[in-house]
Protein backbone atom coordinates (compact mmCIF):
# COMPACT_ATOMS: atom_id res chain seq x y z
CA UNK A 1 0.00 0.00 0.00
CA UNK A 2 3.08 2.36 0.78
CA UNK A 3 3.20 4.55 -2.49
CA UNK A 4 6.93 3.45 -2.95
CA UNK A 5 5.67 0.49 -4.49
CA UNK A 6 3.61 1.71 -7.08
CA UNK A 7 4.31 0.44 -10.43
CA UNK A 8 1.63 2.92 -12.19
CA UNK A 9 3.39 3.48 -15.49
CA UNK A 10 4.31 7.51 -15.65
CA UNK A 11 2.04 8.01 -18.39
CA UNK A 12 -1.31 7.23 -16.06
CA UNK A 13 0.26 10.43 -13.71
CA UNK A 14 -0.30 13.79 -13.46
CA UNK A 15 2.69 15.94 -14.77
CA UNK A 16 4.67 15.63 -11.71
CA UNK A 17 3.85 11.83 -11.21
CA UNK A 18 2.39 12.80 -8.35
CA UNK A 19 0.69 9.89 -6.15
CA UNK A 20 -1.85 11.11 -3.86
CA UNK A 21 -2.23 9.66 -0.35
CA UNK A 22 -0.23 12.19 1.33
CA UNK A 23 2.62 11.46 3.80
CA UNK A 24 1.04 8.14 4.41
CA UNK A 25 4.84 6.92 5.75
CA UNK A 26 4.55 9.49 8.53
CA UNK A 27 1.62 8.21 10.03
CA UNK A 28 2.58 4.63 9.75
CA UNK A 29 5.90 5.98 11.32
CA UNK A 30 4.23 7.39 13.79
CA UNK A 31 2.51 4.66 15.11
CA UNK A 32 -0.14 4.17 17.47
CA UNK A 33 -2.93 5.05 15.01
CA UNK A 34 -3.17 1.66 13.35
CA UNK A 35 -2.65 -2.13 14.43
CA UNK A 36 1.09 -3.26 14.31
CA UNK A 37 1.46 -5.28 11.14
CA UNK A 38 -1.61 -4.00 9.39
CA UNK A 39 -0.24 -1.81 6.99
CA UNK A 40 2.21 -3.41 5.33
CA UNK A 41 4.07 -2.39 1.72
CA UNK A 42 2.87 -5.81 -0.12
CA UNK A 43 -0.69 -4.77 0.50
CA UNK A 44 -1.73 -3.09 -2.90
CA UNK A 45 -5.63 -3.22 -1.77
CA UNK A 46 -6.28 -2.56 1.64
CA UNK A 47 -8.17 -5.66 3.21
CA UNK A 48 -10.22 -3.26 5.11
CA UNK A 49 -10.14 0.46 5.77
CA UNK A 50 -8.11 0.33 8.86
CA UNK A 51 -5.18 -0.22 6.37
CA UNK A 52 -6.16 3.15 4.96
CA UNK A 53 -4.57 6.36 6.94
CA UNK A 54 -7.28 9.10 7.49
CA UNK A 55 -6.21 11.80 5.17
CA UNK A 56 -7.39 14.95 7.27
CA UNK A 57 -5.27 13.37 10.03
CA UNK A 58 -2.41 13.15 7.91
CA UNK A 59 -2.52 16.51 7.08
CA UNK A 60 -2.66 16.92 11.20
CA UNK A 61 0.35 14.91 11.35
CA UNK A 62 1.83 16.90 8.93
CA UNK A 63 1.41 19.86 10.22
CA UNK A 64 2.46 19.36 13.63
CA UNK A 65 6.06 18.01 12.04
CA UNK A 66 6.55 21.14 9.73
CA UNK A 67 5.71 22.97 13.25
CA UNK A 68 2.59 25.26 11.12
CA UNK A 69 2.82 28.94 12.07
CA UNK A 70 -0.08 30.86 10.29
CA UNK A 71 1.15 34.52 9.89
CA UNK A 72 -2.08 37.75 9.72
CA UNK A 73 -2.07 36.92 6.09
CA UNK A 74 -3.66 33.15 6.20
CA UNK A 75 -0.54 31.77 5.15
CA UNK A 76 1.38 28.53 6.80
CA UNK A 77 4.85 28.50 7.39
CA UNK A 78 7.02 26.04 8.53
CA UNK A 79 8.57 26.70 11.69
CA UNK A 80 12.55 26.68 12.69
CA UNK A 81 12.07 24.75 15.74
CA UNK A 82 9.96 22.21 14.43
CA UNK A 83 10.83 18.27 14.17
CA UNK A 84 11.05 18.73 10.67
CA UNK A 85 13.54 21.74 11.14
CA UNK A 86 15.66 19.66 13.51
CA UNK A 87 15.86 16.36 11.12
CA UNK A 88 16.76 18.51 8.16
CA UNK A 89 19.96 20.08 10.07
CA UNK A 90 20.62 17.08 11.32
CA UNK A 91 21.35 15.37 8.10
CA UNK A 92 22.88 18.48 6.98
CA UNK A 93 25.06 18.53 9.80
CA UNK A 94 25.86 14.80 9.39
CA UNK A 95 26.73 15.66 5.27
CA UNK A 96 28.83 18.11 6.20
CA UNK A 97 30.97 16.19 8.35
CA UNK A 98 31.25 13.28 6.12
CA UNK A 99 32.38 15.60 3.20
CA UNK A 100 34.71 17.30 5.39
CA UNK A 101 36.55 13.95 5.85
CA UNK A 102 35.81 12.95 1.70
CA UNK A 103 37.60 16.47 1.10
CA UNK A 104 40.74 15.70 3.70
CA UNK A 105 41.49 12.09 2.72
CA UNK A 106 41.39 13.24 -1.46
CA UNK A 107 44.39 15.48 -0.61
CA UNK A 108 45.30 17.54 -3.80
CA UNK A 109 46.77 14.88 -6.21
CA UNK A 110 43.48 13.81 -7.91
CA UNK A 111 42.57 15.03 -11.54
CA UNK A 112 38.82 15.47 -11.28
CA UNK A 113 37.27 17.93 -8.61
CA UNK A 114 34.82 17.41 -6.17
CA UNK A 115 31.31 18.59 -6.57
CA UNK A 116 27.36 17.70 -4.88
CA UNK A 117 24.10 17.88 -6.64
CA UNK A 118 21.65 19.00 -4.95
CA UNK A 119 17.82 18.86 -5.93
CA UNK A 120 15.89 21.80 -5.68
CA UNK A 121 12.21 21.46 -4.05
CA UNK A 122 12.14 19.98 -0.44
CA UNK A 123 15.82 19.80 -0.61
CA UNK A 124 17.23 23.18 -1.12
CA UNK A 125 14.35 24.90 -1.10
CA UNK A 126 10.83 24.67 1.10
CA UNK A 127 8.02 23.94 -0.61
CA UNK A 128 5.49 23.56 3.02
CA UNK A 129 3.87 27.15 2.17
CA UNK A 130 2.93 26.15 -1.52
CA UNK A 131 1.86 23.13 -0.53
CA UNK A 132 -0.15 24.19 2.25
CA UNK A 133 -1.88 26.89 0.23
CA UNK A 134 -2.87 23.91 -2.00
CA UNK A 135 -3.83 22.03 -0.29
CA UNK A 136 -1.37 19.59 -1.13
CA UNK A 137 -3.22 19.62 -5.00
CA UNK A 138 -0.36 20.23 -7.46
CA UNK A 139 -1.02 21.90 -10.38
CA UNK A 140 1.30 22.98 -13.19
CA UNK A 141 -0.78 26.24 -13.04
CA UNK A 142 -0.67 26.29 -9.35
CA UNK A 143 2.86 25.91 -9.22
CA UNK A 144 3.94 28.25 -12.30
CA UNK A 145 2.14 31.56 -10.34
CA UNK A 146 3.72 30.35 -7.07
CA UNK A 147 7.11 30.13 -8.56
CA UNK A 148 6.45 33.52 -10.17
CA UNK A 149 5.35 35.31 -7.86
CA UNK A 150 6.55 34.36 -4.14
CA UNK A 151 10.14 32.94 -3.03
CA UNK A 152 10.11 29.85 -0.85
CA UNK A 153 12.23 29.74 2.15
CA UNK A 154 14.94 27.66 2.04
CA UNK A 155 15.25 24.07 3.70
CA UNK A 156 16.63 24.83 6.99
CA UNK A 157 20.63 24.41 7.58
CA UNK A 158 20.64 23.75 3.66
CA UNK A 159 22.57 26.92 2.60
CA UNK A 160 24.69 27.20 5.06
CA UNK A 161 26.27 23.83 4.10
CA UNK A 162 26.02 24.60 0.59
CA UNK A 163 27.85 28.01 1.41
CA UNK A 164 30.54 25.99 3.14
CA UNK A 165 31.16 23.25 0.75
CA UNK A 166 31.54 25.86 -2.01
CA UNK A 167 33.90 28.03 0.01
CA UNK A 168 36.00 24.55 0.61
CA UNK A 169 36.13 24.05 -3.26
CA UNK A 170 33.33 21.83 -3.89
CA UNK A 171 31.49 22.59 -7.28
CA UNK A 172 27.65 23.18 -6.41
CA UNK A 173 25.01 21.74 -9.25
CA UNK A 174 21.31 22.14 -9.04
CA UNK A 175 19.02 19.29 -10.27
CA UNK A 176 15.62 19.58 -10.61
CA UNK A 177 12.52 18.18 -12.19
CA UNK A 178 11.45 21.82 -12.22
CA UNK A 179 11.28 23.11 -16.22
CA UNK A 180 12.81 25.01 -18.38
CA UNK A 181 10.53 28.15 -18.48
CA UNK A 182 10.92 28.01 -14.59
CA UNK A 183 14.48 28.84 -14.70
CA UNK A 184 14.61 32.82 -14.22
CA UNK A 185 12.01 32.35 -11.08
CA UNK A 186 14.24 29.67 -10.04
CA UNK A 187 17.56 31.14 -10.22
CA UNK A 188 16.07 34.29 -8.11
CA UNK A 189 14.55 31.90 -4.97
CA UNK A 190 17.63 30.26 -4.58
CA UNK A 191 19.58 33.70 -4.53
CA UNK A 192 16.67 35.19 -2.62
CA UNK A 193 16.97 32.03 0.10
CA UNK A 194 20.71 32.69 0.24
CA UNK A 195 22.11 30.21 -1.87
CA UNK A 196 25.63 32.05 -2.62
CA UNK A 197 26.69 29.86 -5.37
CA UNK A 198 26.70 30.24 -9.32
CA UNK A 199 23.63 29.47 -10.77
CA UNK A 200 24.10 29.77 -14.79
CA UNK A 201 23.17 26.96 -16.96
CA UNK A 202 26.31 24.63 -16.55
CA UNK A 203 25.68 24.68 -12.77
CA UNK A 204 21.64 24.43 -12.85
CA UNK A 205 19.61 21.50 -14.60
CA UNK A 206 16.37 21.76 -14.96
CA UNK A 207 14.26 19.33 -16.97
CA UNK A 208 14.02 20.12 -21.17
CA UNK A 209 11.04 17.81 -21.96
CA UNK A 210 10.74 18.99 -25.17
CA UNK A 211 14.21 19.73 -25.92
CA UNK A 212 16.52 17.34 -24.26
CA UNK A 213 20.24 17.44 -24.13
CA UNK A 214 21.87 14.69 -26.38
CA UNK A 215 23.45 13.64 -23.28
CA UNK A 216 20.36 12.09 -22.22
CA UNK A 217 19.74 9.05 -23.93
CA UNK A 218 15.95 8.63 -22.97
CA UNK A 219 15.49 11.80 -24.85
CA UNK A 220 12.02 13.15 -24.28
CA UNK A 221 10.78 10.24 -22.30
CA UNK A 222 12.92 9.97 -19.63
CA UNK A 223 11.84 8.56 -15.93
CA UNK A 224 13.23 11.21 -13.08
CA UNK A 225 15.66 8.29 -12.13
CA UNK A 226 17.13 8.23 -15.68
CA UNK A 227 16.98 12.42 -15.92
CA UNK A 228 18.84 12.86 -13.51
CA UNK A 229 21.21 10.11 -13.36
CA UNK A 230 21.70 10.38 -16.56
CA UNK A 231 22.46 14.75 -15.52
CA UNK A 232 25.10 13.15 -12.85
CA UNK A 233 26.85 11.18 -15.58
CA UNK A 234 26.83 13.93 -17.34
CA UNK A 235 28.67 16.11 -14.90
CA UNK A 236 30.90 13.48 -14.18
CA UNK A 237 32.22 13.66 -17.68
CA UNK A 238 33.15 17.23 -16.81
CA UNK A 239 35.37 15.94 -14.59
CA UNK A 240 34.14 15.98 -11.50
CA UNK A 241 33.44 13.46 -8.85
CA UNK A 242 30.04 13.37 -7.56
CA UNK A 243 30.98 13.17 -3.73
CA UNK A 244 27.35 13.65 -2.50
CA UNK A 245 23.97 13.53 -4.08
CA UNK A 246 21.01 15.03 -2.30
CA UNK A 247 17.32 15.08 -2.84
CA UNK A 248 13.87 14.28 -0.86
CA UNK A 249 12.98 11.64 -3.01
CA UNK A 250 14.14 8.32 -3.90
CA UNK A 251 13.80 8.80 -7.05
CA UNK A 252 16.19 11.73 -6.74
CA UNK A 253 19.33 9.38 -5.81
CA UNK A 254 18.88 5.90 -7.66
CA UNK A 255 20.70 5.74 -10.54
CA UNK A 256 24.25 5.79 -9.38
CA UNK A 257 26.69 8.58 -10.23
CA UNK A 258 26.96 9.80 -6.54
CA UNK A 259 29.70 8.80 -4.12
CA UNK A 260 27.27 9.54 -1.51
CA UNK A 261 23.73 10.30 -1.06
CA UNK A 262 21.50 12.07 1.43
CA UNK A 263 17.75 11.68 1.86
CA UNK A 264 16.00 14.43 3.05
CA UNK A 265 12.49 14.12 4.21
CA UNK A 266 9.22 14.75 2.60
CA UNK A 267 6.04 13.45 4.10
CA UNK A 268 3.88 15.50 1.91
CA UNK A 269 3.90 13.66 -1.69
CA UNK A 270 5.77 11.17 -3.61
CA UNK A 271 7.43 11.75 -7.23
CA UNK A 272 7.93 8.01 -8.93
MG1 LIG B 1 12.45 17.53 -4.50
Amino acid sequence: MSPRTSRRPLSALPRRGRIAAVGVAAVLAGGGLFGAGQATAGNAVPATDREIPNLDTVKDRIEAYYGDVETGDGEHHASPRSNYAKQVRGIADRARTELAGELAARGEKRDDRPAIVLDVDDTTLLTYNFERRVDYAFSDEAQDEYLRTTDMPAVFGMPELVNWAHDKGVEVFFLTGRKEHQRDWSVRNLKNAGYEVPTDRGHFFLKDEKNPPPYLECGTDCTTVEYKSGTRAHIESGGYDIVGSFGDQHSDLRGGHAERTYKLPNPMYYLP
